[in-house]
């Protein structure tokens, strides 16, 4: 685990209950990002505030629904390359992980939606912190909902997309069973008529 451990991160606090920590990689990543962007120093704090507050909200998507399966959630972490939302799944069917993998997607759809109703489509607000905010919620926000997406690993695509196939699965073992049901039903049925002809 790269994460609690306290030499490579730091707790800043807990949402819900949730802890929440800030790899070292991330702190790095803020930096650099400030200092390249250190000549409208303003426009980079509100990019980096943006991008957290994006990888925020798809974490708290996942924790959300985890939750909802009585799922325990561990923690949140912040890296330089994106978050990570820790939980014990061994309780979880693939249905549920595939409907957990979208948690993530949801909550960065539901801040596009928010920050959408608040700003519209304006664009430029002549503050160069909003700005860059607000781009990072629409425009930034849309394009790692995109990435995340990807059917391939360490992307929620790989376990998302499968959602369509594992609610066929979960549809045929149903129908399955209660096909059972009827046939034992029904011979059960038979043997009845059977034995009430022989009387
Ligand atoms: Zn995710």
């Amino acid at each position: 685990m790269v994460y609690g451990d306290e030499r490579d991160s730091f707790r800043i606090g807990s949402y819900r209950g949730i802890p929440v920590f800030l790899h070292w990689t991330w702190i790095l990543g803020a930096l650099i990002v400030l200092a390249v962007g250190s000549f409208d120093l303003l426009a980079a704090i509100g990019l980096v505030l943006g991008a957290t507050l994006v990888i925020f909200v798809h974490e708290l998507g996942h924790a959300a629904i985890l939750r909802a399966y009585r799922g325990r959630v561990l923690a949140i972490a912040f890296f330089a390359w994106g978050g990570e939302c820790r939980y014990v799944d061994e309780d979880l069917d693939p249905l549920q992980r595939s409907v957990v993998a979208w948690g993530g997607v949801l909550g960065q759809a539901a801040l596009f939606a928010i920050a959408w109703m608040v700003v519209g489509t304006r664009k430029r607000f002549g503050v160069s912190f909003v700005d860059a905010l607000v781009w990072a919620m629409l425009a930034m926000n849309v394009r790692m909902m995109v990435l995340n997406l990807l059917p391939v690993r360490p992307f929620d695509g790989r376990h998302a997309l499968s959602l369509p196939l594992q609610v066929f699965r979960r549809y045929r073992a149903r129908r399955t069973a209660e096909d059972t049901l009827k046939n034992v039903r029904r011979k059960g049925h038979l043997r009845l008529v059977g034995k009430d002809d022989a009387g």
